[in-house]
């Protein structure tokens, strides 16, 4: 029997189907409320940018399970801080972190299951738990749990707008339904998907070119900001901007949705990257891959024709989780830069300086090693080794969008603000919050440990809320 046919309004309404709308519904409905999830995606799609992922970061203070060492919270805290550049609001982080180390025997009560890491690149093993089978395994492991559990989920159920009156949510409109609830959990991801409002943001850079024009998004196709849009039009408070977001540079071939991670190019720390004009235009070592992974969709994103090229040579193949589909490859750079559609000469000039420029001392990728270059202009300050070693490989790459960032500012009770007042009865999780953690910059694994960390957190409020409500209602009568 249906929850609005029992009870005339649920306690808790989840709107959204990823890990953060899950970890919500599933703490409510524990914490004895009826719940009914509200999920935009048809079923075969559902479970929104979560399906995508692989790994959650987890502090911890010994080995624990898949979990190698130790992560502490301070070291975390301090991969936090260098991200994002001091862009975070620290007890909010400090909470998603202490949040992560406890979290993973729920999520096992629930079914989700994790996995040894794999090697390569991502160098993850110490810091990263990773779910069997992938976040499609996890989702459908929290879907399994809340069917059992009686929750109600209705799927193709986009929320086109939301009542809130005083800061008070009232009800949700699909379609032409109205769903009253006493409680609502906003967890319906951030305006990825939206092109339009892509556009908008990043608006015309100073080639008279839209940016946005040329990215691709590499999840859900649903997470289209409708509901982020209409909260921040009545006065809802909100955190980070609309350009900022988890962005990488990936296989230009990727589709415009959906993509996943087999379209990452994980070489770029291994070689160069160079735009349209054979030119580099950034540290390709800065630091590790999982904490420079996701700048350099932007990075793509400023040069002009948002195209860029991840070059490398024969001697660093095996090294780096490999494309789904490979790319160009030659014997010399003059052919490569023909099959890459670049300028032969300038890009052989390029490697060139590069190349001289590079003093090679004991090259190790798995540390921040001590070859780099001297006297080029950008300088590669880690792996820098030279690229003569043919046949030689090169991917031509795009911004990819993950998610964005501008959310809907939140504290640890997870509420919406309206001017600095907390809703009573209106919480945020997962990517719609995401910016008050991540001002911009990431690293991995930290989309996860927000949405669970708010997800479960955002589930006890309301159901906590709802309770109380029933409280003065009995009160009263
Ligand atoms: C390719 C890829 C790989 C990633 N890998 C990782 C990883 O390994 N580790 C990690 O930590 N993070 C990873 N991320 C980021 C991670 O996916 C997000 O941080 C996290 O999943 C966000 O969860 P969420 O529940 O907030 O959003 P989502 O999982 O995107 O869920 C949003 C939900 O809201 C629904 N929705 C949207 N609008 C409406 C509406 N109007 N009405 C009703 N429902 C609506 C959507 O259909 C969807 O179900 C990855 C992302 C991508 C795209």
């Amino acid at each position: 029997m249906s929850i609005n046919s029992k009870h005339n309004k649920p306690d808790v309404l989840v709107i959204g189907g990823g890990n953060a709308a899950l970890c919500a519904a599933l703490m409510a409905r524990e914490a004895g409320s009826t719940v009914l999830i509200l999920e935009a995606a048809p079923k075969e799609w559902r479970g929104g940018n979560s399906i995508h992922t692989r790994n959650i970061r987890s502090m911890h203070n010994a080995p624990e399970d898949v979990l190698m060492e130790a992560y502490p919270e301070e070291e975390y805290w301090q991969d936090v801080i260098k991200v994002t550049g001091g862009l975070t609001d620290e007890r909010l982080a400090r909470f998603v972190i202490r949040a992560s180390s406890n979290c993973r025997d729920w999520m096992q009560s629930h079914g989700v299951r994790f996995q040894a890491p794999l090697s390569g690149t991502l160098n993850l093993s110490r810091t990263n738990a990773f779910f069997m089978g992938g976040g499609k395994a996890l989702i459908n492991a929290y879907f399994r749990s809340a069917e059992k559990l009686g929750i109600e989920i209705r799927y193709n159920s986009p929320v086109d707008s939301l009542e809130i009156v005083d800061g008070q949510f009232v009800a949700a409109n699909v379609g032409g339904e109205r769903i009253e609830a006493k409680t609502c959990v906003m967890a319906a991801g951030g305006f990825e998907s939206n092109r339009e409002w892509l556009k908008e943001a990043w608006g015309v850079n100073q080639w008279g070119e839209a940016p946005a024009d040329n990215f691709l998004i590499r999840g859900t196709r649903f997470n289209n900001g409708v509901l982020l849009k209409q909260l921040i039009d009545m006065g809802a408070d909100s955190v980070s901007d609309a350009t900022q977001a988890h962005m990488v540079a990936i296989d230009a071939r990727a589709p415009l949705y959906d993509g996943g991670i087999c379209t990452r190019i994980d070489c770029v720390s291994f070689g160069i990257v160079v735009n349209k004009f054979a030119q580099r235009f950034s540290d390709e070592g800065e630091d590790f891959w999982p904490k420079r992974y996701a700048f350099w969709g932007r990075l793509v994103a400023q040069q002009q024709g948002q195209i860029g090229y991840s070059i490398i040579d024969s001697k660093v193949l095996g090294r780096f989780m490999p494309p789904v589909f490979p790319g160009e490859k030659a014997d010399t750079i003059e052919e490569l830069a023909v099959k890459l559609g670049l300028d032969p000469e300038a890009l052989k000039e390029t490697i060139r300086v590069y190349n001289s420029a590079c003093r090679v001392g004991t090259f190790d990728h798995t540390i921040m090693d001590d070859c780099h270059t001297e006297g080029i202009t950008p300088e590669k300050t880690h792996w820098a080794i030279p690229i003569d070693t043919g046949p030689f490989y090169g991917y031509t790459v795009r911004p990819g969008v993950t998610f964005t960032y501008l959310g809907l500012k939140t504290d640890e009770s997870t509420a919406v603000h309206f001017n600095g007042k907390p809703s009573e009865n209106l919480f945020v999780a997962g990517e719609m919050m995401a910016g008050n953690v991540l001002g911009k910059g990431y690293a991995a694994g930290i989309g996860m440990a927000i949405g669970t960390a708010f997800g479960r957190a955002a589930g006890v409020s309301a159901a906590k809320a709802a309770l109380h409500q029933e409280e003065q209602v009995s009160a009263t009568t």
